[in-house]
Formats: C-alpha cells, sequence, structure tokens
C-alpha cells in the first residue's frame, strides 16, 4: 500500500510499507491490549497511535455501493451514530481481550446494559437477574424497564437454580453482576450460565469491576457488558460502556426462545437478524444492537471518548496487576486494625463464597474493591471520610486514583436502614477503591484517618 509523506520531505514522496492489519497474534493480554484487532497504522499518515475519526458522516462509495451498505450487506461506516473507524479500534481490541467475538461500544456502562436486555427483551417478555446490583442498573430494571412492560425477577445470586425457578417461557436473559459491592462475593457465572443454556436463555455478565482477573465468557456466559467508565478507562476522564459478545451462543437452539433475532423485523426489510448476520457473516446479538439500538436509541460513544479507551486498554493488564496488589496490602492491614470490626475482601471470605473466589479470579487476584466496617458505626464512617487526604471522596470505582465512600450517608441514603442492611450496607461500612498509589502512603492516609474516627 502507498502512504503520501508531508511536503517538508522530499524524497521519496511515496513509499512502500507492508499491509496495515496485524497478522501477529498472541493469548497474553499484555499483547492484545496494545495490538488487538486488525488495526497496525493509519493507512493514510502511516500514524501509530488509533487517530480520533472526529467526523460525523463518511463519504458513500456511489449509489450501487451505498444500497449495499444501507442494507448491512457490505461493511462500512456511514454515520458515527452507527460506527465510526476510532470506535472499531476500540471494540475490535476490546472484543479480543476478553475473549468474545465481537463488540459494541457505547456512550456508557448504563446504555450497556439496557442495551444488553433491550436488544432481547419486548414488551410482556421477562428478564431474571441478581439482586446485587449497582444502584443505577437497579433502578434501570425495577422502574424503567418495568415502565417499558419488562419485569425483571430480583434473586440471590447465592442460590443458582434461583434463577431456573424464576424461568418461564417469556424469560429472555439472565443478567448479574461478576462481583457486586458491597458484599464482594462472586457470582457462580458457570452454574447460572449452564441452566441459561439447557432453556435458550443467555447469561449477561457486567464484569466492570473485574476486568481480566475474572472471565465470563470462558465460563458459558453470552455477553459480557462493561462500564468503560471504570478500570478501563483509569484515568477517569470519560463516561462509555460495552457490550461483547461472545460469538458462541445457540440463538436458534429453541426457536421460540429470541424473537427479537428469529423473527423478522419490519424496520429491516422484513429479514430476520439470524440471516441478515449471516450475509456478511457477523454475529446476530452484537449487529442487532448496533444497527437497530444505536439507530433509533443514538447512545452512541463519541470518537474522543473511544480514543481515551483506547488509551485506557494499553495498560489495563499492568493496571490491574498493581490495583491488586495494592489491595491486598491495605485489606490485610485494615484486617488487624483494633478499630475495625471487619473487613470485606473476598480473600477473606469462607464457604461458598470463598470457593467460588477461588474459582473464578485468577489465581493471587481478588479486585480492588475493599469493604469495611468501622467499630464506633455511622458517626465513625462520617468522621473517616471527612478525616482522609489521599483517598478521594467520591462516587466511583476503578480510577488510578483510590477512592473512598460512606454509602449509608450517600449512594444509599435514600433506602431505609432495612433496605440499606438488606443490601449489604451496614451504617459504619466504607468501600475503597485501591488505586495506583505506593501502598505505603495509602496506609498512612487510612491510619490517620482511622485515628480520628
Ligand atoms: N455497572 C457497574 C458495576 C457500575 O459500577 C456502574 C457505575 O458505577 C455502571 C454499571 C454504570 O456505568 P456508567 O456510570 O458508565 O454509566
Amino acid at each position: 500500500m502507498t502512504i503520501h509523506q508531508s511536503p517538508e520531505v522530499a524524497e521519496p514522496d511515496i513509499i512502500d510499507v507492508p499491509a496495515g492489519n496485524a497478522t501477529f497474534k498472541s493469548r497474553h493480554p499484555e499483547t492484545i491490549a496494545l495490538h488487538g484487532g486488525s488495526f497496525r497504522f493509519d493507512p493514510t499518515t502511516g500514524a501509530v497511535a488509533v487517530p480520533i475519526y472526529q467526523t460525523s458522516s463518511f463519504q458513500l462509495p456511489g449509489t450501487e455501493g451505498a444500497d449495499k451498505l444501507f442494507a448491512l450487506e457490505a461493511p462500512g461506516h456511514l454515520y458515527t451514530r452507527v460506527s465510526n473507524p476510532t470506535q472499531d479500534v476500540f471494540e475490535q481490541r476490546l472484543a479480543e481481550l476478553e475473549g468474545g467475538a465481537a463488540a459494541l461500544a457505547v456512550s456508557s456502562g448504563q446504555a450497556a446494559s439496557a442495551f444488553a436486555i433491550l436488544n432481547l427483551a419486548r414488551a410482556g417478555d421477562n428478564i431474571v437477574s441478581a439482586a446485587g446490583l449497582y444502584g443505577g442498573t437497579w433502578a434501570l430494571f425495577a422502574a424503567t424497564l418495568k415502565s417499558f412492560g419488562i419485569e425483571t425477577r430480583f434473586v440471590d445470586a447465592a442460590d443458582p437454580e434461583a434463577f431456573e425457578k424464576a424461568t418461564d417461557e417469556r424469560t429472555r436473559a439472565y443478567y448479574a453482576e461478576s462481583l457486586p459491592n458491597p458484599k464482594l462475593e462472586v457470582f457462580p457465572i458457570a452454574e447460572v450460565a449452564a441452566i441459561g443454556r439447557r432453556h435458550g436463555v443467555p447469561l449477561i455478565i457486567d464484569n466492570t469491576a473485574a476486568p481480566l482477573i475474572i472471565r465470563p465468557l470462558e465460563h458459558g456466559a453470552a455477553v459480557v457488558v462493561y462500564s468503560t467508565t471504570k478500570y478501563i478507562g483509569g484515568h477517569g476522564t470519560s463516561i462509555g460502556g460495552a457490550i461483547v459478545d461472545s460469538g458462541s451462543f445457540p440463538w436458534t437452539e429453541n426457536p421460540t426462545r429470541q424473537p427479537n433475532l428469529t423473527e423478522p423485523d419490519a424496520s429491516y426489510q422484513g429479514k430476520t437478524w439470524i440471516d441478515k448476520a449471516s450475509v456478511i457473516g457477523f454475529h446476530p446479538y452484537i449487529l442487532r444492537a448496533r444497527a437497530v439500538l444505536l439507530r433509533d436509541i443514538g447512545a452512541a460513544i463519541s470518537p474522543q471518548n473511544a480514543f481515551q479507551f483506547i488509551q485506557g486498554l494499553e495498560t489495563l493488564p499492568l493496571r490491574l496487576r498493581q490495583h491488586n496488589e495494592n489491595a491486598v496490602k491495605v485489606a490485610d492491614y485494615l484486617k488487624g486494625h483494633a478499630k475495625v470490626e471487619r473487613v470485606i475482601f473476598p480473600k477473606f471470605q469462607d464457604g461458598t463464597a470463598r470457593a467460588r473466589a477461588e474459582k473464578y479470579f485468577k489465581p493471587g487476584h481478588f479486585g480492588a474493591l475493599i469493604g469495611f466496617e468501622l467499630k464506633g458505626g455511622r458517626e465513625a464512617g462520617r468522621r473517616f471520610i471527612d478525616a482522609l487526604q489521599l483517598f478521594y471522596h467520591l462516587a466511583n470505582i476503578g480510577d488510578a486514583r483510590s477512592l473512598a465512600i460512606h454509602p449509608a450517608t450517600t449512594t444509599h441514603s435514600q433506602l431505609s436502614q432495612d433496605d440499606q442492611l438488606a443490601t449489604g450496607v451496614t451504617p459504619g461500612y466504607v468501600r475503597l477503591s485501591i488505586g495506583l498509589e505506593h501502598p505505603e502512603d495509602l496506609i498512612a492516609d487510612l491510619e490517620r484517618a482511622i485515628a480520628l474516627a
């Protein structure tokens, strides 16, 4: 292929370089994070960093080619609400890193969970979800999807059989977080995925809190969703989300289970999404999410934010290792503290929760979220937060910086005391998201704040 040099370079003004597609394949996340997908360099300029294609629209190739693009019979970009080359690099890299077949990046984690469900469920349908969910997802399922006529049956994730018991012929998906806080008990992915596969019901896992260190697709989950706002970005600059399709779920095995994919879509020439996808060798679930939900609901990721998440992916394996190492040191420190009632961290769990942590976490990893309970209860929790100097007090997780929050007086303050307890939030409970600072500095900040609590 040829690329044009800038005018200052006299000779040669055209050079031959190898084709732009990466051919080297690795199974190591460190390598995939930098090289995954087909992008090697920009074919126009030779730029190695992924360009930000800051454009709303793309020049169409003649009318015949345009017909094929609009009919989804040929791959290509039309309009950034539906796809964009910067977004495409991020999607390919993330899909490869997750061990999936294809991905769709969207404007937030909330958009990712909403799309993941709306892609399968219609009014009158239901989903079965673990009750331990991020509050925003809980509200989406319990209120907003309900108002659309989609019922969520919340079950206790500790009992995989509860998913089966809640299933009927209108159940379209199972949903859970791999590492839900505040309890931080790893979800039984393989057990519930196997039940789902018997019924033709895909398991969708929100893996936001544990990218790379829990691998839901390897345990039978059909789809993974992320708030990329958290660890995948890591920089705390951008809101984004993604859906990764395993490409291995047998959507047609049970012919009546997934009508959104197997029944003709009047808004797409009366074809089914299974048929449309087969024409161009795409995966039907992720193709429909892009072609229907981005078209109609439009929660597109901006090229600028897609670029930010590509930067985040590059250091994700390295950062996760350090987050985990720091978290173990902080958790061990808290465990031995006289003013700490208990520490909630997978390393210290026992029974079934411990067995699941061992089964699903990458060996030696426990995530970087820690809950702990101060002996002084609610007031001690407040004083502790106010005394922190290094930890930021904010409602987020997965940042490079360490973060702390006292849920009883912030994120969960609208809930009654009983409801707070039901979700695992006790009055003195504090949640930490351990960042990348030196662990001695983190422990020094905690030491001083606990002394003042
Ligand atoms: N899923 C989990 C586990 C989260 O913690 C969050 C946000 O805190 C979300 C989804 C929603 O993501 P976003 O804030 O990017 O919309």
